[in-house]
């Protein structure tokens, strides 16, 4: 298969289609099957329009911007975009209106992509299902009833479902990569600090990062050249060079070692999950990588830790709304504290008031060293075995997620269940390095996801081994019912 938008790409510039009719029939597409699957929260049909028509405008002119100029694309939302209404799927954040452009969207508006909507996500991002967004749930294209994942699920769902060609997601325990693992496309989720994050609603800063959604590796390292490279307006994207990932992606398997972490195929793995990442494990083996077994001791680990880490950060994140600097102000009490109360009390979710309170007594006197501290101690010695790994492969290949894609209502009243789906994603946020979805196979006609992981600032190697998974197998070219691309 052609990948979906370098055949987009032809296509314009052929004029045997324009942008703004792309933008039509994605706008359209995205409209009609809102009801169904709800992916997006905001469609942005004028603006979405005239900017296709300016990119028209520029290719007739002979200055078009490369390679996703005139593509729809969509966002997740919770990325800010000026005047335009940025929720986090919270009621806090319903009405309000962003001041700046994040960061990676600029980037995606210099290159002449078409921002065409926001999409459906987890309250602020905290979730794997988007059960618990405030407004709707989004539903799995392959099968209504199940989720989609999470958090990302709606920009996972639109590309998916043929909406768009390509989405960004955030990914701060695998919100990127779980939803594509269910939805059956491909998601990234690069080296902390590779994405500038300037923009991006804060979730926990040690961890968020932005990455791309495509149906293809190609699409996908396309999406993540576009928006890596460091930016002035966050501290944390790193001044290093970005590798041109493109020009080794032909290089194959061959010669390359790929690691399986034996901690990655225990307790708590369903088996049909497990033959599927075992037969992928064929496929390299079959193309001439070497395969080794290798170990990550403290990966059992990792979902406890980042359970602590995540809701320190987040409930520090979220202190500021407050009722005064953002967003829902409740002002009918007896004073400030009954604002801060009532605001907070109406304007946030269940999972978002738990993971509060959990962060705020992770962190309290007498409770910190026990938790957080000991939490940043765990932390420090998985990203040190990371390395240890890392000399001896040169990525690793596990399951994105433990399990098939669940039902609605499954996990949504136990949290412990909700986050054991994050198991084998949390670990590389925790250690800072890349990973990537893609997809691995079907069981019962529902899609299993297989990870990758690399070293930090190794994503070229990451895309390589992926995208000749891809010219190995034909599991990405399959689409779910009611497919709307082409
Ligand atoms: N499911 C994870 C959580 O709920 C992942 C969140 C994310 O990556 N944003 O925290």
């Amino acid at each position: 298969m052609t990948s979906p938008v370098s055949h987009l790409s032809e296509q314009l510039a052929s004029k045997s289609i324009s942008s703004h009719e792309l933008v039509q029939q994605a706008l359209a597409a995205s409209s009609s099957d809102q009801d169904r699957l709800g992916d997006f929260l905001l469609l942005r049909n004028d603006q979405a329009l005239k900017e296709a028509q300016e990119s028209d405008a520029r290719r007739a002119r002979g200055d078009s911007h490369g390679p996703l100029d005139g593509i729809p694309i969509a966002v997740k939302d919770n990325m800010t975009m000026a005047g335009e209404v940025t929720t986090a799927a919270s009621k806090m954040l319903e009405h309000y209106r962003a001041v700046e452009t994040a960061t990676a969207l600029q980037k995606l508006q210099a290159a002449g992509a078409i921002i065409i909507g926001k999409t459906n996500l987890d309250e602020f991002a905290m979730g794997a299902s988007t059960e618990n967004s405030a407004f709707h749930s989004s539903k799995n294209p392959w099968d209504e009833s199940v989720v989609p994942g999470g958090s990302s699920g709606g920009s996972a769902v639109a590309v998916a479902s043929g909406h768009v060609p390509l989405a960004l997601g955030s990914d701060t325990g695998g919100s990127i990569r779980q939803p594509a693992g269910f939805c059956n496309v491909v998601g990234m989720k690069p080296t902390y600090g590779r994405v500038s994050r300037s923009g991006l609603i804060a979730l926990a800063s040690s961890l968020d990062q932005i990455g791309p959604f495509a149906r293809t590796v190609e699409d996908a390292a396309t999406l993540y050249s576009v928006i890596a490279g460091h930016d002035d307006r966050d501290a944390t994207s790193s001044t290093r060079t970005v590798d041109d990932v493109r020009s080794g992606m032909e290089d194959g398997v061959r010669g390359l070692r790929i690691g399986l972490p034996k901690e990655f195929f225990a307790d708590g793995l369903d088996p049909q999950v497990a033959k599927v990442v075992h037969d992928a494990r064929n496929v390299f083996q079959k193309a001439g990588a070497e395969i080794v077994e290798v170990s990550l001791p403290h990966a059992p680990q990792a979902l406890a830790t980042y359970y602590i880490i995540l809701p320190a950060e987040a409930s520090s994140n979220l202190a500021r709304y407050d009722g005064v600097r953002y967003g829902l102000s409740v002002r009918d009490g007896a004073g400030l504290y009954d604002m801060y109360a009532k605001s907070r009390g109406q304007g946030l979710g269940a999972e978002v008031k738990r993971r509060i309170m959990i962060g705020t007594f992770v962190l309290s006197a007498g409770y910190s060293d026990a938790f957080y501290h000991q939490a940043l101690r765990v932390r420090a010695a998985l990203t040190e075995e990371f390395h240890q790994v890392f000399d001896q492969v040169d990525v690793l290949l596990t399951p994105t997620s433990p399990t098939m894609p669940f039902k609605f209502g499954a996990r949504a009243a136990d949290p412990l269940q909700m986050y054991l789906a994050d198991l084998y994603t949390v670990p590389a946020n925790l250690a800072n390095i890349p990973a990537m979805s893609l997809p691995g196979g079907f069981v019962d006609g529902l899609p299993v996801g297989i990870q990758l992981m690399a070293k930090q600032w190794d994503e070229a190697t990451m895309f390589r081994v992926g995208h000749a998974f891809q010219q190995l197998t034909d599991w990405h070219t399959k689409t779910p019912p009611n497919f709307r691309g082409a």
